[in-house]
Protein backbone atom coordinates (compact mmCIF):
# COMPACT_ATOMS: atom_id res chain seq x y z
CA UNK A 1 0.00 0.00 0.00
CA UNK A 2 1.19 3.76 -1.07
CA UNK A 3 0.03 6.75 -1.35
CA UNK A 4 0.93 9.51 -3.85
CA UNK A 5 -0.09 13.34 -2.69
CA UNK A 6 0.34 15.68 -5.67
CA UNK A 7 1.54 19.01 -3.65
CA UNK A 8 0.44 22.64 -4.38
CA UNK A 9 3.10 25.39 -4.54
CA UNK A 10 3.73 28.37 -6.62
CA UNK A 11 7.42 26.43 -7.65
CA UNK A 12 9.00 28.15 -4.44
CA UNK A 13 6.07 28.03 -1.72
CA UNK A 14 4.53 25.43 -0.42
CA UNK A 15 0.74 25.90 0.13
CA UNK A 16 -1.04 25.01 3.14
CA UNK A 17 -3.31 22.99 1.18
CA UNK A 18 -0.52 20.24 1.05
CA UNK A 19 -0.05 19.88 4.63
CA UNK A 20 -3.67 19.71 5.17
CA UNK A 21 -3.85 17.09 1.94
CA UNK A 22 -0.70 15.38 3.95
CA UNK A 23 -3.50 14.72 6.88
CA UNK A 24 -6.01 12.98 4.70
CA UNK A 25 -3.76 11.30 3.06
CA UNK A 26 -1.88 9.75 6.11
CA UNK A 27 -5.26 8.94 7.34
CA UNK A 28 -5.74 6.27 4.29
CA UNK A 29 -3.00 4.79 6.33
CA UNK A 30 -0.22 3.78 4.04
CA UNK A 31 3.24 5.14 3.68
CA UNK A 32 2.82 8.85 1.88
CA UNK A 33 4.77 9.69 -1.26
CA UNK A 34 4.71 13.95 -2.46
CA UNK A 35 4.75 14.74 -5.76
CA UNK A 36 6.17 18.46 -6.07
CA UNK A 37 6.08 18.87 -10.59
CA UNK A 38 6.75 22.17 -11.60
CA UNK A 39 10.04 24.54 -12.87
CA UNK A 40 12.80 25.42 -10.45
CA UNK A 41 10.37 23.87 -7.86
CA UNK A 42 13.10 22.41 -5.81
CA UNK A 43 12.64 24.85 -2.97
CA UNK A 44 9.29 23.58 -2.96
CA UNK A 45 10.44 20.11 -2.46
CA UNK A 46 12.81 20.68 -0.21
CA UNK A 47 9.97 22.42 2.03
CA UNK A 48 7.30 19.41 1.53
CA UNK A 49 10.18 17.08 2.67
CA UNK A 50 10.10 18.64 6.05
CA UNK A 51 6.44 17.56 6.64
CA UNK A 52 6.00 14.89 9.16
CA UNK A 53 5.36 11.50 8.08
CA UNK A 54 6.27 11.99 4.36
CA UNK A 55 8.36 9.02 3.19
CA UNK A 56 10.01 10.63 0.49
CA UNK A 57 9.13 13.23 -1.79
CA UNK A 58 9.38 13.26 -6.14
CA UNK A 59 10.61 16.12 -7.73
CA UNK A 60 9.60 16.54 -11.15
CA UNK A 61 11.12 19.60 -12.74
CA UNK A 62 10.76 20.55 -16.51
CA UNK A 63 9.98 23.40 -18.04
CA UNK A 64 6.51 22.76 -19.21
CA UNK A 65 5.56 21.67 -15.84
CA UNK A 66 5.79 25.62 -14.60
CA UNK A 67 2.13 26.64 -14.64
CA UNK A 68 0.87 22.96 -13.68
CA UNK A 69 -1.42 22.43 -16.66
CA UNK A 70 -3.88 19.53 -16.10
CA UNK A 71 -2.82 18.28 -19.84
CA UNK A 72 1.23 17.47 -19.33
CA UNK A 73 0.74 17.36 -15.21
CA UNK A 74 -2.06 14.69 -15.26
CA UNK A 75 0.33 12.43 -17.80
CA UNK A 76 3.14 12.74 -15.10
CA UNK A 77 0.58 11.46 -12.22
CA UNK A 78 -0.76 8.52 -14.43
CA UNK A 79 2.29 7.59 -15.34
CA UNK A 80 4.00 7.16 -11.60
CA UNK A 81 0.35 6.03 -10.71
CA UNK A 82 1.85 2.65 -11.33
CA UNK A 83 3.49 2.39 -7.89
CA UNK A 84 0.85 3.47 -5.84
CA UNK A 85 -2.44 2.57 -4.58
CA UNK A 86 -4.29 5.50 -4.03
CA UNK A 87 -3.42 9.62 -5.70
CA UNK A 88 -4.97 12.22 -3.75
CA UNK A 89 -5.00 15.90 -4.32
CA UNK A 90 -6.84 19.19 -2.40
CA UNK A 91 -10.25 20.02 -3.90
CA UNK A 92 -8.59 23.23 -5.23
CA UNK A 93 -8.43 25.20 -8.58
CA UNK A 94 -5.38 23.05 -9.57
CA UNK A 95 -6.81 19.72 -8.30
CA UNK A 96 -10.39 20.00 -9.54
CA UNK A 97 -8.39 20.49 -13.03
CA UNK A 98 -6.03 17.84 -12.46
CA UNK A 99 -7.50 14.45 -10.84
CA UNK A 100 -10.30 13.83 -13.22
CA UNK A 101 -8.33 14.04 -16.19
CA UNK A 102 -5.90 11.52 -14.02
CA UNK A 103 -8.48 9.12 -13.34
CA UNK A 104 -9.36 9.35 -17.19
CA UNK A 105 -6.55 8.18 -18.22
CA UNK A 106 -5.98 5.09 -15.63
CA UNK A 107 -9.84 4.30 -16.11
CA UNK A 108 -11.22 4.66 -12.87
CA UNK A 109 -13.89 6.18 -10.85
CA UNK A 110 -13.01 9.99 -9.04
CA UNK A 111 -13.80 10.07 -5.23
CA UNK A 112 -14.34 13.75 -5.69
CA UNK A 113 -14.23 16.09 -2.57
CA UNK A 114 -13.87 13.80 0.61
CA UNK A 115 -14.23 15.15 3.90
CA UNK A 116 -13.25 12.40 5.72
CA UNK A 117 -11.19 9.20 4.90
CA UNK A 118 -13.53 6.35 6.86
CA UNK A 119 -11.19 3.23 5.54
CA UNK A 120 -8.63 3.23 2.38
CA UNK A 121 -11.39 2.39 0.33
CA UNK A 122 -14.22 4.22 1.77
CA UNK A 123 -15.16 7.77 2.04
CA UNK A 124 -17.34 10.46 3.35
CA UNK A 125 -18.41 13.88 0.68
CA UNK A 126 -20.98 15.60 1.13
CA UNK A 127 -24.15 16.52 -0.98
CA UNK A 128 -27.08 18.66 -1.96
CA UNK A 129 -25.04 21.84 -0.99
CA UNK A 130 -23.94 20.64 2.51
CA UNK A 131 -27.19 19.22 3.70
CA UNK A 132 -26.63 15.80 3.50
CA UNK A 133 -23.08 13.31 3.95
CA UNK A 134 -22.92 10.79 1.79
CA UNK A 135 -20.59 7.69 2.50
CA UNK A 136 -19.29 5.82 -0.34
CA UNK A 137 -17.46 2.74 -0.95
CA UNK A 138 -14.58 2.53 -4.21
CA UNK A 139 -14.19 -0.71 -5.94
CA UNK A 140 -11.45 0.70 -8.04
CA UNK A 141 -8.08 -1.15 -7.32
CA UNK A 142 -6.66 2.49 -7.43
CA UNK A 143 -7.92 5.31 -5.86
CA UNK A 144 -8.15 8.97 -6.86
CA UNK A 145 -9.51 11.20 -4.69
CA UNK A 146 -9.78 14.81 -4.22
CA UNK A 147 -9.88 16.51 -0.40
CA UNK A 148 -11.88 19.12 0.82
CA UNK A 149 -8.57 20.27 2.76
CA UNK A 150 -10.84 22.60 5.41
CA UNK A 151 -12.06 19.52 6.87
CA UNK A 152 -8.26 18.68 7.49
CA UNK A 153 -5.81 19.95 9.94
CA UNK A 154 -2.61 21.18 8.72
CA UNK A 155 0.59 18.68 9.59
CA UNK A 156 3.22 20.41 11.02
CA UNK A 157 6.78 20.29 10.23
CA UNK A 158 9.42 17.45 11.96
CA UNK A 159 12.67 17.90 12.66
CA UNK A 160 13.23 15.01 9.85
CA UNK A 161 13.86 15.44 6.39
CA UNK A 162 12.54 12.44 3.83
CA UNK A 163 14.48 12.12 0.69
CA UNK A 164 13.69 14.26 -2.29
CA UNK A 165 14.35 12.20 -5.52
CA UNK A 166 14.29 12.95 -9.39
CA UNK A 167 11.83 11.69 -11.57
CA UNK A 168 11.89 11.85 -15.03
CA UNK A 169 9.06 13.96 -16.75
CA UNK A 170 7.41 12.68 -19.92
CA UNK A 171 7.64 15.02 -22.96
CA UNK A 172 4.92 17.86 -23.51
CA UNK A 173 1.77 16.47 -25.02
CA UNK A 174 1.41 19.56 -26.81
CA UNK A 175 -2.67 19.70 -25.60
CA UNK A 176 -2.16 22.96 -24.30
CA UNK A 177 -0.24 26.14 -24.17
CA UNK A 178 0.18 28.68 -21.57
CA UNK A 179 -0.92 32.28 -22.37
CA UNK A 180 -1.02 34.40 -19.84
CA UNK A 181 -2.26 34.66 -15.63
CA UNK A 182 -3.96 37.72 -13.83
CA UNK A 183 -2.87 37.94 -10.40
CA UNK A 184 -5.53 40.20 -9.07
CA UNK A 185 -3.89 41.19 -5.69
CA UNK A 186 -0.62 39.59 -4.37
CA UNK A 187 -0.70 40.95 -1.23
CA UNK A 188 -3.86 39.58 -0.10
CA UNK A 189 -3.71 35.93 1.71
CA UNK A 190 -5.78 33.08 -1.01
CA UNK A 191 -8.57 32.63 -0.28
CA UNK A 192 -8.61 29.24 -0.04
CA UNK A 193 -6.34 29.53 2.75
CA UNK A 194 -6.48 32.32 4.59
CA UNK A 195 -7.41 32.41 8.11
CA UNK A 196 -9.39 36.02 7.86
CA UNK A 197 -11.68 36.38 5.29
CA UNK A 198 -14.11 39.07 4.80
CA UNK A 199 -16.77 38.69 2.40
CA UNK A 200 -19.26 40.96 0.86
CA UNK A 201 -22.91 40.48 -0.89
CA UNK A 202 -25.29 42.13 -3.06
CA UNK A 203 -25.42 44.54 -0.93
CA UNK A 204 -22.67 46.69 -1.74
CA UNK A 205 -24.61 47.62 -4.94
CA UNK A 206 -21.46 48.28 -6.94
CA UNK A 207 -17.92 46.99 -7.72
CA UNK A 208 -16.88 51.10 -6.49
CA UNK A 209 -18.77 50.39 -3.20
CA UNK A 210 -17.08 46.74 -2.98
CA UNK A 211 -13.92 47.53 -2.84
CA UNK A 212 -14.01 50.57 -1.50
CA UNK A 213 -15.62 49.40 2.01
CA UNK A 214 -13.86 45.93 2.21
CA UNK A 215 -10.29 46.59 0.43
CA UNK A 216 -9.11 48.58 3.11
CA UNK A 217 -10.55 46.38 5.86
CA UNK A 218 -9.23 43.17 4.61
CA UNK A 219 -5.29 44.84 4.18
CA UNK A 220 -5.76 45.84 7.71
CA UNK A 221 -7.02 42.46 8.69
CA UNK A 222 -4.64 40.53 6.92
CA UNK A 223 -7.33 38.57 5.46
CA UNK A 224 -8.74 37.59 1.81
CA UNK A 225 -11.52 39.07 0.08
CA UNK A 226 -14.89 36.86 -0.74
CA UNK A 227 -18.07 37.29 -2.57
CA UNK A 228 -21.33 35.91 -2.69
CA UNK A 229 -22.78 34.96 -6.04
CA UNK A 230 -25.30 37.51 -6.07
CA UNK A 231 -22.23 39.99 -6.08
CA UNK A 232 -20.24 37.94 -8.47
CA UNK A 233 -22.96 37.86 -10.52
CA UNK A 234 -23.81 41.74 -10.08
CA UNK A 235 -19.76 42.21 -11.59
CA UNK A 236 -18.96 43.93 -7.88
CA UNK A 237 -16.36 41.58 -7.37
CA UNK A 238 -13.81 38.61 -9.69
CA UNK A 239 -15.46 35.16 -10.06
CA UNK A 240 -12.45 33.29 -7.92
CA UNK A 241 -13.20 35.48 -4.62
CA UNK A 242 -16.83 33.78 -5.06
CA UNK A 243 -17.41 31.61 -1.74
CA UNK A 244 -20.34 28.59 -1.81
CA UNK A 245 -21.61 25.47 -3.72
CA UNK A 246 -20.39 26.19 -6.95
CA UNK A 247 -17.47 28.60 -5.84
CA UNK A 248 -15.19 28.22 -3.17
CA UNK A 249 -15.27 25.94 -0.04
CA UNK A 250 -13.49 27.82 2.76
CA UNK A 251 -13.06 27.19 6.79
CA UNK A 252 -11.27 30.17 7.51
CA UNK A 253 -10.68 31.01 11.83
CA UNK A 254 -12.65 34.17 11.32
CA UNK A 255 -15.22 34.76 8.70
CA UNK A 256 -17.05 38.29 7.94
CA UNK A 257 -19.95 37.88 6.08
CA UNK A 258 -21.53 41.51 5.09
CA UNK A 259 -24.65 42.08 3.63
CA UNK A 260 -25.16 38.81 2.99
CA UNK A 261 -28.60 37.11 3.39
CA UNK A 262 -26.89 33.58 3.85
CA UNK A 263 -28.29 31.44 0.86
CA UNK A 264 -27.76 27.64 1.66
CA UNK A 265 -25.56 27.57 -1.42
CA UNK A 266 -23.40 30.38 0.19
CA UNK A 267 -23.49 28.57 3.59
CA UNK A 268 -22.23 25.57 1.76
CA UNK A 269 -19.19 27.25 1.36
CA UNK A 270 -18.19 28.92 4.54
CA UNK A 271 -20.44 27.30 7.78
CA UNK A 272 -17.43 25.31 9.02
CA UNK A 273 -15.45 28.76 9.82
CA UNK A 274 -14.57 28.47 13.22
CA UNK A 275 -16.31 31.79 13.76
CA UNK A 276 -18.85 33.42 11.85
CA UNK A 277 -19.91 37.24 12.05
CA UNK A 278 -22.78 38.50 10.07
CA UNK A 279 -23.53 42.56 9.21
CA UNK A 280 -26.98 42.55 7.90
CA UNK A 281 -29.15 45.47 7.79
CA UNK A 282 -32.36 42.66 7.87
CA UNK A 283 -32.84 41.20 11.46
CA UNK A 284 -33.94 37.94 10.03
CA UNK A 285 -31.67 37.26 7.46
CA UNK A 286 -30.92 33.92 7.29
CA UNK A 287 -27.25 34.39 7.87
CA UNK A 288 -27.99 35.31 11.47
CA UNK A 289 -28.75 31.53 12.13
CA UNK A 290 -25.24 30.51 11.61
CA UNK A 291 -23.42 33.22 13.23
CA UNK A 292 -21.75 33.47 15.97
CA UNK A 293 -21.80 37.20 16.35
CA UNK A 294 -24.83 39.23 14.65
CA UNK A 295 -24.52 42.62 14.20
CA UNK A 296 -28.25 44.60 12.93
CA UNK A 297 -27.35 47.30 10.96
CA UNK A 298 -26.18 49.11 7.38
CA UNK A 299 -22.53 47.71 6.12
CA UNK A 300 -21.82 51.12 4.88
CA UNK A 301 -21.80 53.05 8.70
CA UNK A 302 -20.60 49.69 10.34
CA UNK A 303 -17.20 48.92 7.80
CA UNK A 304 -15.88 52.23 7.79
CA UNK A 305 -16.14 52.62 12.23
CA UNK A 306 -14.57 49.12 12.11
CA UNK A 307 -11.72 49.88 10.11
CA UNK A 308 -11.41 53.08 12.29
CA UNK A 309 -11.69 51.37 15.36
CA UNK A 310 -8.86 48.68 13.78
P1 LIG B 1 -29.14 38.66 -1.35
O1 LIG B 1 -29.76 37.35 -1.09
O2 LIG B 1 -29.86 39.61 -2.22
O3 LIG B 1 -28.88 39.32 0.07
C1 LIG B 1 -28.41 40.61 0.27
C2 LIG B 1 -28.45 40.86 1.76
O4 LIG B 1 -27.90 42.13 2.04
C3 LIG B 1 -29.88 40.88 2.35
O5 LIG B 1 -29.92 39.97 3.42
C4 LIG B 1 -30.08 42.32 2.81
O6 LIG B 1 -30.81 42.39 4.01
C5 LIG B 1 -28.66 42.76 3.03
N1 LIG B 1 -28.45 44.20 2.87
C6 LIG B 1 -28.89 44.99 1.86
N2 LIG B 1 -28.42 46.24 2.02
C7 LIG B 1 -27.69 46.23 3.17
C8 LIG B 1 -26.93 47.20 3.84
N3 LIG B 1 -26.82 48.48 3.38
N4 LIG B 1 -26.32 46.88 5.00
C9 LIG B 1 -26.42 45.60 5.49
N5 LIG B 1 -27.10 44.63 4.87
C10 LIG B 1 -27.72 44.94 3.72
N6 LIG B 1 -24.56 31.87 -3.84
C11 LIG B 1 -23.33 32.00 -3.30
O7 LIG B 1 -23.06 32.96 -2.55
N7 LIG B 1 -22.35 31.08 -3.61
C12 LIG B 1 -22.55 30.02 -4.41
O8 LIG B 1 -21.62 29.25 -4.66
C13 LIG B 1 -23.85 29.85 -4.97
N8 LIG B 1 -24.11 28.78 -5.76
C14 LIG B 1 -25.40 28.63 -6.24
C15 LIG B 1 -25.71 27.49 -6.98
C16 LIG B 1 -26.99 27.30 -7.44
C17 LIG B 1 -27.31 26.06 -8.23
C18 LIG B 1 -27.99 28.27 -7.17
C19 LIG B 1 -29.39 28.06 -7.64
C20 LIG B 1 -27.69 29.39 -6.44
C21 LIG B 1 -26.39 29.60 -5.98
N9 LIG B 1 -26.06 30.74 -5.24
C22 LIG B 1 -24.83 30.83 -4.67
C23 LIG B 1 -26.98 31.88 -5.11
C24 LIG B 1 -27.73 31.94 -3.78
O9 LIG B 1 -28.91 31.19 -3.88
C25 LIG B 1 -28.09 33.42 -3.44
O10 LIG B 1 -28.83 33.95 -4.51
C26 LIG B 1 -26.90 34.31 -3.18
O11 LIG B 1 -26.02 33.72 -2.26
C27 LIG B 1 -27.39 35.64 -2.63
O12 LIG B 1 -26.31 36.52 -2.48
P2 LIG B 1 -26.41 37.73 -1.44
O13 LIG B 1 -26.62 37.17 -0.08
O14 LIG B 1 -25.25 38.61 -1.67
O15 LIG B 1 -27.69 38.52 -1.96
Amino acid sequence: MATLLIAEHDNTTLSELTARGLSAAKALGAPVTVLVAGANCAKAAESAARLDGVEKVLLADAPHLEHQMAEPLGLLIAGLAGDFDAVIAAASTSGKNVLPRVAALLDVMQVSDAVAIVAPDTFVRSIYAGSALQTIRSTDAKKVITVRVSAFPATPESEKTSPVEKVDVPADPGLSAFETEEKPNDERPDLGGARIIISGGRAFGSRENFAKYLEPLALKLGAAIGASRAAVDSGYAANDLQVGQTGKIVAPDLYIACGISGAVQHLAGMKESRCIVAINKDPDAPIFRIADYGLVGDVFEILPAFEQKL
